[in-house]
């Protein structure tokens, strides 16, 4: 381990199909952070659990995201990418956790509300401490930034809550945790119909996943909300206008972005034009990244190398990480 390299850390469940939200959140600044940092990625199978309890689809999205983590410029020999149930000391350090974090807060949290909305029949207590999980994640690395979008954002504040309780309980092991985005602000990829964000499991056709093929792109970009265009010169655009421009800026030239702000401001805009133009360059971002992990997932063998190579990374630095906290809590008896 590079100790001059300040810890980078974070995960993604592996749920179904990485989408443009997963892209532009979290995976277009792991593969920045990839050269500067000491990083940590992994396949949160474990957070997967919460939500998903049948598990028959388990393996195969694990192997997927580690092929689309890959595809898109992720570096297994440069990072530690592995899979979170490969490293016991993550249950080892939630156990020691549960114990800093109160049920009042936890059940405030904005995503347990929603997903306790979505399974009544299962709140299971995982759901409830998924933050706890979260945390020790992260600590575990003993990692300064998080790179997340911005659905994270509470999550990255209930980390630095039990960070601090620890640290201020049992001594200062641990750097207080930040979510990080290249640019200022955390992103949020929208959906395409204009309600919520582009998400693995819910609103599947407002969403835009890597695998999809080039047709599914252009049918999913030409449904997306549109109305008859502005009357007056530089008006605030309705929120689901602004979507697809700000969709726009993520895979389109400056100049074909200038085109259509300019014609909105002086209302001559041509929405099937627009949806047109961000279809096109969507398929132009998309397929290449959704070629390679065809590929990839063609090698099974290379996808478990990668795998155990990087469990034995993350598993030196969270051996580590255990032997301090132990020492911190006062569990070292001889
Ligand atoms: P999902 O919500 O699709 O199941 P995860 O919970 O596994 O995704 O999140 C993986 C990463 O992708 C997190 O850093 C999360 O903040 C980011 N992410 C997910 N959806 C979006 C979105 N629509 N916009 C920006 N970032 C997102």
């Amino acid at each position: 381990m590079d100790k001059t390299k300040e810890i980078v850390m974070s995960g993604i469940r592996p749920t179904g199909f990485l989408h443009l939200g997963n892209y532009f959140g979290a995976i277009r600044n792991y593969v920045k952070m990839q050269d500067e940092y000491e990083c940590f990625f992994m396949v949160a199978d474990l957070h997967s659990l919460t939500t998903h309890p049948d598990t028959k689809e388990l393996k195969a999205n694990v192997y997927r995201v580690l092929a689309e983590n890959i595809a898109c410029g992720l570096d297994p020999d440069k990072v530690a990418l592995y899979c979170q149930s490969h490293l016991h000391e993550t249950a080892e350090l939630y156990l020691y956790l549960n114990m800093l974090a109160y049920k009042g807060e936890l059940e405030k949290t904005a995503t347990f509300k929603d997903k306790a909305r979505m399974q009544p029949g299962n709140i299971n207590a995982g759901l409830l401490t998924y933050p706890v999980l979260q945390t020790a994640d992260i600590l575990l690395h003993r990692a300064k930034y998080v790179p997340v979008g911005k659905d994270q954002e509470q999550h990255l504040e209930m980390a630095r809550n039990f960070t601090n309780r620890f640290n201020h309980r049992y001594g200062e092991v641990f750097p207080e945790p930040v979510a990080f985005n290249y640019s200022n602000d955390l992103v949020k990829v929208p959906s395409l119909d204009g309600e919520g964000k582009m998400s693995k499991s819910e609103n599947q056709m407002a969403t835009l996943y890597l695998a999809d093929d080039d047709e599914l792109i252009r049918k999913k970009v030409m449904k997306a909300k549109t109305d008859s265009g502005p009357t007056e010169n530089n008006s605030p655009k309705p929120a689901y206008i602004g979507n697809i421009f700000l969709l726009m800026n993520l895979v389109s030239s400056k100049d074909v972005i200038k085109k259509y702000e300019d014609d909105y401001n002086n209302c001559n805009i041509r929405y099937g034009d627009m949806k047109k133009q961000l279809a096109e360059d969507m398929v132009k971002f998309i397929s290449p990244i959704r070629e390679k992990v065809n590929s990839i997932l063609q090698d099974e063998k290379y996808l478990q190398k990668v795998m155990g190579q990087g469990a034995e990374k993350a598993r030196k630095s969270a051996e580590v990480t255990i032997k301090l906290v132990r020492e911190a809590i006062g569990l070292n008896y001889f």
